[in-house]
């Protein structure tokens, strides 16, 4: 039987990528997917699999998801909004909303996955941080404080679900064109593939690929980890 999993925001970018890539390795991939409903299930179509619509920031969407679906072996988190802009002139709604989706998606997802994973002895969780978690980010604050707050529960969780058999890991990508960069123009992307060692912007099959190695039995011995996919480029 194949070992199932559960991809958030995999309508697009990464999570898409990352589908991609663990079916490719031969996982059952569920799709997770909020606004982008058309591109959730041409992608279903093209991995035959299913894809559930769920706002990850709402408990009882996320618990409803789940219900749906069935139990997962490995859960990625990937859902995720970015919001670029003074501190000052973030307002109190768009704050809390970058933490509802980018921390407490996270927190519902696991709540939900974990008691099977603890029954079973066995499971995988991979967040997705971000490289301004280590760096900051002028203008980026609000979002970078959500994935420190990824980082934290991906290292505290590592410890506490370690002796339950979860293995608990984040990648921490840095820029990968997506449309979450939509808002730089193509002369400001090709100035930070320019900062890069690797001398170019990643693409979502970048992270996919890591993402996929983290899941597999290569990494039996990996969790806690934050692992960087950014090129070298220290923005
Ligand atoms: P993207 O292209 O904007 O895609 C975001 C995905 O998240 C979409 O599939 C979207 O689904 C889903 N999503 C957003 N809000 C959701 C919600 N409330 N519930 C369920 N799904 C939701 O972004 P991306 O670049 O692939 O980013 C993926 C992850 O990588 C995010 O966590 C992001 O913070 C992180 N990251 C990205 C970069 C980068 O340079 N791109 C760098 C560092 C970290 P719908 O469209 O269906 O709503």
């Amino acid at each position: 039987m194949k070992k199932r999993a559960l991809v958030t925001g995999a309508s697009r970018g990464i999570g898409a990528a990352t589908a991609r890539a663990l079916a490719a390795d031969g996982w059952e991939v569920n799709l997770n997917y909020f606004q982008s409903e058309a591109q959730a299930l041409a992608l279903a179509e093209e991995l035959g699999c299913r894809a559930f619509r769920a706002d990850v920031a709402d408990p009882a969407q996320v618990r409803a998801m789940f219900q749906a679906m069935g139990p997962v072996e490995l859960l990625v988190n990937n859902a995720g909004i970015a919001h670029d802009g003074l501190i000052t002139d973030i307002t109190e709604e768009e704050w809390h909303r970058l933490f509802d989706v980018n921390v407490g998606g996270v927190f519902n997802c696991v709540r939900c996955a974990l008691p099977h994973m603890i029954h079973e002895k066995h499971g995988i969780i991979i967040n997705t941080s971000s490289v301004l978690a280590r760096y900051g980010g002028s203008c980026e604050a609000a979002y970078t404080a959500t994935k420190s707050a990824v980082e934290g529960l991906t290292r505290s969780l590592a410890r506490e679900l370690g002796p339950s058999g979860i293995r608990v890991n984040a990648v921490a990508p840095g820029v990968i064109e997506t449309d979450m960069l939509a808002c730089f123009t193509r002369e400001e992307l090709d100035d930070m593939a320019d900062k890069a060692p690797i001398e170019r912007n990643g693409v979502p099959e970048d992270v996919a690929r890591v993402t996929a190695l983290l899941a597999s039995d290569a990494c039996a011995f990996v969790t806690g980890a934050i692992i960087p996919v950014d090129g070298g480029n220290r923005l």
